[in-house]
């Protein structure tokens, strides 16, 4: 493992210590996860996990790409502690399931927390998948801070992904 390495508990770990009381990593039942999808890059063993999610009535995007996937196949050793999972070129795949302890990965939604909270600070660390949204611009000073000690981060449907993906047995 690289000392350098932004895995997804490293994220999480790092949301947690810069905000310790919001429950991120616990998010409500409430929340919904409709639908992933895997944009699968097997020749970069890359898997991109795109999430339909309602809470509170509203829908978000939330995804996350990992990017050192193990595939294997069916004359692995390891193909026995493999899951399968259906791309959306129809084609499916056997892979190792998803570290969250080992390797990098991207994250990304289009909810208000994770954009005007983290999305700036985890594209300087490298850990923003796809572009930077338009910036928050600040109105008044008289608020403190959204995110004082400048953390990567994860929202709680970021977080709720990741456990729907654990529950599946697609990450571990
Ligand atoms: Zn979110």
């Amino acid at each position: 493992m690289r000392l350098d390495e932004i895995t997804i508990q490293r994220i999480a770990t790092d949301t947690k210590r810069a905000f310790p009381n919001t429950g991120r990593e616990n998010p409500p039942s409430s929340i919904a996860i409709t639908r992933i999808i895997y944009d699968v890059y097997q020749p970069t063993n890359q898997i991109r996990c795109e999430a339909s999610v309602m809470s509170s009535g509203t829908a978000y995007t939330s995804i996350i790409e990992f990017l050192n996937v193990d595939f294997v196949d069916e004359n692995d050793t390891a193909a026995q502690q493999g899951v399968e999972l259906i791309g959306t070129n129809t084609r499916t795949y056997r892979i190792a399931p998803m570290s969250v302890t080992v390797g990098d990965a991207l994250v990304s939604c289009t909810c208000e927390d994770f954009r005007f909270r983290f999305a700036f600070y985890n594209f300087q660390k490298r850990c923003l998948y796809g572009n930077l949204p338009p910036q928050y611009v600040r109105r008044t000073q008289t608020r403190p801070p959204a995110n004082p000690t400048k953390s990567i981060g994860m929202c709680k449907h970021l977080h709720a992904v990741v456990n729907t993906l654990r529950r599946e047995g697609k990450v571990r």
